[in-house]
């Protein structure tokens, strides 16, 4: 009995989400993401929450950074190139460590964003583009999806 409770804990597919989709106020004014479609998604798959820009080094609640000439800036114009990649890094060290596959990640972030993200103008402009954890589980061969993929 114990090792079937074990195969199917096994069995279950793991999930990597963005930590403010799940509600936790990680969001840079001290919010949160929370989305009803995503929590009903991981009903049956095992979640493991990532917000890579706390993973990075930087606080809650912080100045909203954007991606621009291949680095990230704050609005106050300090360069978080730094942070946003450690933070990204962090994120592939668990993906490797728990064999994960698959990713939901909040659209638009700087660091989590798929396809678009924010144009570095702080002006909720778009541009095509991924953001700094997206692009690294990309190239590790994680399917990278956002809360309006589902
Ligand atoms: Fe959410 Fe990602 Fe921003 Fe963290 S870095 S608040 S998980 S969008």
């Amino acid at each position: 009995m114990f090792c079937d409770t074990i195969t199917l804990v096994r069995d279950v597919e793991k999930v990597l989400v963005s930590a403010c989709l799940l509600g936790i106020n990680c969001k840079y004014d001290g919010g949160n993401n929370k989305n009803e479609k995503v929590l009903k998604y991981l009903e049956d798959k095992e979640v493991i929450p990532i917000c890579p820009e706390i993973m990075g080094g930087l606080p809650t609640p912080r100045t909203p950074a954007e991606q621009k000439d291949g680095k990230v800036y704050n609005k106050d114009e300090m360069d978080v190139t730094k942070e946003f990649l450690k933070g990204a890094d962090e994120v592939i060290y668990l993906a490797k460590l728990f064999d994960v596959r698959k990713a939901i990640l909040k659209a638009r972030s700087p660091s989590c964003g798929v396809g678009k993200i924010y144009d570095g103008t702080f002006s909720h402009s778009l541009v095509d583009g991924n953001g700094e954890t997206a692009k690294k589980l990309i190239n590790i061969g994680i399917e990278v999806l956002t809360e309006e993929d589902l």
